[in-house]
């Protein structure tokens, strides 16, 4: 998905609301509080009231995205901004793009990168590798291959396969 695709898909606060609760709740709503499964929709805005506890609470709670003022369209901007960016991306880059004040965009990185390393799988010493797997060119019909036009030479013809390992 590329920024425009984003920005389209969750244009507003209720689409990355529902979003948010099919992903974290496919089963339907769980009380953050007691994890009972049983809860009815409050009038107020994308709250649940649990039937156990009788606590009120939203998808966000326990979230990078819990008590905020910002729109959730900026956040999800704003994930995609980090995540994007390989050498990295500063908070004032962060709020020219998004349009927020400077103290916004320090916050949502600061919980945004936090959320990400807390998430990693592999941490510390990752070690990479690469091969390609797949059949000898020289096993393959010379009219099938001048038919494809695959390449004399290189691994276009083979699965690029990728291994990573946690020295830890
Ligand atoms: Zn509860």
């Amino acid at each position: 998905m590329d920024l425009v695709q984003l920005t389209t898909k969750f244009s507003d606060h209720s689409c990355c609301i529902e979003y948010l609760e099919a992903l974290r709740w496919p089963e339907g709503p769980v009380c953050h509080y007691c994890g009972c499964g049983r809860s009815s929709r409050l009038p107020l805005e994308h709250r649940q009231k649990c039937l156990s506890c009788n606590r009120s609470f939203s998808v966000l709670l326990g979230t990078v995205f819990e008590a905020t003022k910002l729109p959730l369209p900026n956040w999800f901007t704003a994930i995609y901004l980090i995540a994007d960016a390989k050498q990295g991306i500063s908070s004032l880059q962060l709020c020219r793009h998004l349009n927020v004040n400077k103290n916004a965009a320090w916050l949502m990185q600061k919980r945004i990168r936090r959320a990400m390393k807390e998430q990693s799988y592999l941490q510390g010493i990752v070690e990479l590798d690469e091969t390609y797997l797949g059949g000898s060119r020289s096993n393959k019909k010379l009219a099938e291959i001048q038919h494809k036009k695959i390449p004399k030479a290189g691994m276009l013809h083979k699965t690029p396969v990728l291994g990573m390992y946690e020295r830890e």
